[in-house]
């Protein structure tokens, strides 16, 4: 070894010790006849001081460093003087007095700093990502990700799980995205399709008679780029077999308790988790999505505000829209400025407007509500009447903002789930200590796509129509409810599962919901049909987010903060420049030619 000690271990207890360290030049500083470095390696900093009096010929050399110089510095640990102590680092105390230095390797200045405060746009710290990586708090993201993988090997395997690699050069394994493609040089004109996730071949594995799998597996979805999505993520994927959906909830909860309790020890976090319907959480919220570390919950209010004689109310009420809203406590007082703003907000979600009821806070009550203490654009279409009546159904208190948007369900719903989380960000209202875990459970099997004028399954074919749904499979589609669950962290989801369908005539009815033809089905699914018929048990089991846990535990917003190589926003790595243009000898071997988009 080049070191027999690391940088962050020196104590006063370890004094006089004679010790060889290895690491990168953080800093030099040069104070008259002494030379002192920062040395630092993954555990941290220890401060080197070269005097002439003990080596001329090291104090010479350490003249020459600069920045991220790569060196092995043998001396001995003294304390250092009082008054020059540094309490910010752990190995404060101490100095390494240096006998002898060894320069092995150099370094050109880096592009920027290896420091937590660093202004650097995204494209140069990931085309320098082996720098960028060398920060402490990068070190810190790498070191955390392994310990949250490390709890789920441990927990996994002592709960009876397998951990099985399964291919990556596949056929499609539809999500709902498309495939990344590799084309196949030996079958010319063939090609393999990287796995959106491992989700038939989990589900093979169950065949298999596996009953517990997991895997920290990749999963790869060519989508259109949005803020946040990696061409490739990681997913904890499990399946289990002869079990309901309490028991693979039960088995994540579990787990994920003792992430969050392990790694964030301070935070408050749900436990149990929180459960709610589907539909209770479009109820409540309007999204599958909540964030429950604050309340702000919705209320449906069509029935008052459709008999007011605001005409917005009035026809979206009979064109069998929806009115709902809720209310911004203690924003009574926004001015004009304000509302615009959310105006704006809510028009960027796509509301034709957002009505707005100002409760002044000199109202003694609701029930003594004036003309006067209440400002609103439909003001002259709301009798004082139906103004206290919608303050009482939505809860609002003089003082208050009550934001009521008009539409249909879903755009309501959109609407107003974004504006809730736009207002709780401008009140403050999240405690970033709290960690909200909850279960969203009995979504519908289907959704109708307006483009494909056709049933597309919510989530993926696989899940299974609730028993008592089934009913409604082949005449009802919208009705059929499923046993698919989602858990969802502080408004983010985290992960989705379902317990699948395990018989083959059922799948054949959902594919017939979609309109899948006969071709069609037993090109992408005819391995998982054909092996339902062998005896296939029971089973149901979830993908759960490994990037998105990651960012949660270390208080990242994106997700490419807490993955070692990400790509960029438009699905590229600066580092490697991929993608690239092959060779014409690769193409030619692969059968291929390109013929460029003409703009
Ligand atoms: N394969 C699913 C996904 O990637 C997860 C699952 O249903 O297990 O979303």
């Amino acid at each position: 070894m080049y070191k027999d000690t690391n940088c962050g271990e020196p104590r006063e207890s370890t004094a006089g010790s004679l010790i060889t360290v290895a690491g990168w030049v953080h800093r030099r500083r040069d104070h008259g006849n002494l030379i002192f470095i920062d040395l630092r390696d993954r555990s941290g900093l220890l401060q080197v001081v070269f005097n002439p009096e003990y080596s001329e010929a090291a104090h010479e050399l350490a003249g020459s460093l600069r920045s991220e110089w790569v060196v092995q510095i043998t001396g001995k640990i003294v304390r250092r003087l009082p008054g020059a102590e540094n309490p910010e680092l752990p190995t404060g105390t101490v100095e390494l007095s240096a006998t002898k230095i060894v320069v092995l390797n150099k370094s050109l200045t880096p592009p920027f700093e290896v420091s937590d405060d660093i202004d650097v746009d995204d494209n140069t710290r990931l085309k320098y990502r082996f720098i960028d990586l060398r920060r402490p708090k990068m070190q810190a993201m790498l070191k955390l990700r392994h310990r949250v993988t490390h709890i789920m090997w441990d927990f996994l395997t002592e709960n009876g799980f397998t951990q099985i690699e399964t291919p990556i050069l596949l056929k499609s394994t539809p999500e709902g995205a498309r495939d990344y493609v590799v084309p196949s040089r030996v079958h010319p004109g063939q090609f393999y399709a990287l796995p959106q996730s491992p989700q038939q071949l989990k589900q093979l594995l169950m065949v298999s008679g596996v009953e517990r799998y997991f895997q920290i597996a990749r999963s790869f979805r060519d989508e259109d780029l949005r803020a946040d999505r990696q061409p490739e993520f990681t997913q904890l994927d499990f399946e289990m077999s002869f079990v309901h959906q309490d028991d693979v909830m039960a088995i994540v909860e579990e787990l994920y308790l003792k992430i969050f309790h392990e790694l964030l020890p301070d935070a408050t976090v749900s436990d149990p988790f929180i459960r709610l319907s589907y539909t209770e959480s479009m109820e409540r919220f309007g999204t599958d999505k909540p964030d429950l570390r604050f309340g702000m919950e919705l209320t449906t209010i069509i029935e008052t505000a459709a008999t007011s004689d605001a005409r917005v109310f009035q026809a979206v009420a009979s064109s069998g829209g929806t009115i709902r809203g809720f209310v911004a406590p203690g924003c009574g007082n926004y001015g004009r400025r304000d509302t615009d703003r959310l105006t704006d907000f809510a028009k960027s979600s796509g509301a034709q407007g957002l009505v707005f009821i100002a409760l002044d806070e000199s109202a003694p009550s609701i029930d003594a509500l004036e003309d006067d203490h209440i400002k609103s654009p439909l003001k002259k279409f709301l009798s004082i009447d139906i103004v206290k009546q919608l303050a009482n159904e939505m809860g609002a208190k003089p003082g208050d903002l009550m934001l009521i948007v008009a539409g249909t369900y879903r755009l309501v719903n959109t609407v107003l789930s974004n504006l809730r989380n736009e207002m709780a960000r401008r009140l403050e209202l999240v405690d970033e200590n709290d960690v909200s875990l909850a279960w969203i459970y009995d979504f519908p099997l289907f959704e109708w796509d307006d483009d494909l004028n056709k049933w597309e399954p919510a989530h993926h074919v696989f899940s299974s129509p609730k028993a008592e749904h089934m009913q409604y499979l082949d005449t009802d589609p919208g009705k059929v409810l499923a046993d698919l669950y989602d858990l969802v962290c502080n408004g983010q989801e985290m992960g989705s599962g379902s317990i699948r369908i395990h018989d083959k005539d059922i799948q054949t009815r959902v594919f017939g919901v979609i309109d899948y033809g006969e071709d069609e089905i037993q090109d992408r699914f005819g391995q998982l049909l054909t092996a339902f018929t062998y005896g296939a048990p029971p089973h149901g089991g979830m993908g759960l987010g490994l990037d998105r846990l990651v960012a949660i535990l270390a208080g990242e917003q994106a997700i490419r903060e807490v993955i070692a190589f990400p790509k960029t926003q438009s699905a590229v790595d600066p580092l490697f420049e991929a993608p690239a243009i092959i060779t014409d000898q690769q193409l030619e071997e692969l059968h291929i030619r390109v013929v460029m988009p003409e703009n």
